[in-house]
């Protein structure tokens, strides 16, 4: 493709800040108070997000303005504000946040303690010019949590598993019913709010990693000798493999496991089948990095998506995703910038665009339905056949009334 000329390329804003992700991750702990090390306008922006689509809960921060970080108080600030934080009986962790401001980014972890009264203290390091999105940004968080915390040294737990994939709780609460009809014992969902989560996390026997971005937590998981199971339960091909590689993954008894995977892959076809008069034209380009599945559902379900984009780089994660698009005839855009979304509005000019917020205005502009990938796609179930239902539906009632954002720009311009 042939990049548009502009004055401004690069300066766009692409995504929201990638610390937040990791603040998401994190203040959603139970009995966690976060004290983050940043410049004030990082602080305003983050405590901000975070108390709208995190947990509701303020961030901390030590003073950090020029003549902190110059005159080279910052550490000692630092463990005064934590000191503060853990007069709080009922604070039993604490993550030390530092951001992109080069003196707090290079903070050196043994200055700071690691418990003080109650609380741990951890130090997180979440600077925007190392990891480049919030999807990135929670692997960061959780690989950070399981290294401190994991119990990789306790014994093993039989048929346990640790889901890893942030996931609408309808889908945590499905993934642990089918798991326990295949055997499974114990089921611990990561980013999780529970500490002790993240402790037993480490006495797992295998990891189903649901979203591609997860490469640092997956990489420390495969070195302390867990099982990796790659994919995800959405769409009926992807039902059915999944639940037989957590069963080969963990030695499972083969015919239930066949059983239940014939069981739930059939009921999400059914589902699907359902729909088979939807058609139409579908551009997904969200930021959150698991879009590629969500194409893969819209490709089984017949529709035609001629090009999909993410913020995430390409991953060994996201590979078979990867390849099934291509052969499909998707064009992928990896850390895709807003200007090659555009331009692919325009030479696909779809029937609707599932999208970021820049995106959907464009293509509304042009009396082409859009929808936010993220409030629409991350907000509601995805797998097995009830999330084929939410998906596919929402999308065949917007495809049915496609008609309507044209005739309404009609009559605007008019
Ligand atoms: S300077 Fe870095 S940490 Fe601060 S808001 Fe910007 S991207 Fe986020």
């Amino acid at each position: 493709m042939e990049k548009k000329s502009c004055n401004c390329a690069g300066l766009h804003p692409q995504s929201m800040c990638p610390a937040f992700g990791g603040l998401r991750v994190l203040t959603r702990i139970d009995g966690v108070q976060v004290c983050m090390a940043a410049d004030q306008g990082c602080l305003y922006g983050l405590t901000f997000v975070s108390h709208f689509y995190a947990a509701r809960k303020s961030i901390v921060s030590t003073e950090l303005m020029n003549v902190q970080i110059s005159g080279g108080s910052m550490i000692d600030d630092l463990r005064r504000t934590i000191g503060e934080i853990a007069k709080d009986p009922s604070v039993r962790f604490i993550p030390v946040v530092s951001t992109c401001v080069a003196e707090t980014a290079g903070i050196a972890e043994e200055l700071l303690p690691r418990k003080v009264g109650n609380a741990d203290v951890l130090l997180v390091r979440l600077p925007a010019f190392q990891i480049r999105t919030h999807p990135e940004a929670k692997d960061v968080a959780v690989a950070t949590l399981l290294k401190r915390f994991g119990a990789f040294e306790a014994e093993k737990k039989p048929k346990s598993v640790v889901v890893l994939g942030e996931i609408f709780p309808v889908d945590a609460m499905a993934i642990g019913s089918v798991l326990q009809k295949i055997g499974v014992e114990s089921v611990i969902i990561l980013p999780g709010t529970a500490l002790e989560d993240y402790i037993e996390a480490g006495q797992a026997e295998a990891c189903a990693v649901l979203h591609p971005f997860y490469e640092r937590t997956v990489s420390l998981l495969e070195g302390k000798g867990m099982k990796i199971v790659k994919g995800n339960p959405i769409g009926a091909n992807g039902t059915a493999q999944w639940i037989r590689r957590i069963g080969e993954a963990m030695g499972l008894d083969q015919a239930a496991v066949e059983a239940v995977a014939a069981e739930e892959s059939g009921k999400a076809k059914e589902m699907m089948a359902r729909f088979s008069t939807m058609h139409g034209k579908v551009i997904v380009a969200g930021y959150e990095g698991n879009e590629l599945p969500v194409v893969r559902l819209l490709l089984e379900a017949g529709l035609d998506v001629p090009y999909a984009s993410t913020s995430i780089a390409e991953t060994p994660l996201g590979e078979e995703d990867h390849k099934v698009l291509s052969m499909l005839g998707t064009e992928i855009r990896y850390r895709k910038y807003l200007e090659e979304d555009m331009d692919a509005v325009e030479r696909y000019a779809p029937d609707l665009v599932i999208g970021t917020t820049s995106l959907d205005s464009f293509a509304k502009e042009r009396g082409i339905p859009a929808i936010y990938y993220t409030n629409n796609i991350s907000a509601r179930p995805l797998f097995f056949a009830a999330g084929a239902a939410t998906v596919l539906g929402m999308i065949s009632g917007l495809l049915a009334r496609k008609d309507a954002f044209r005739k309404m720009k009609e009559y605007f311009e008019d």
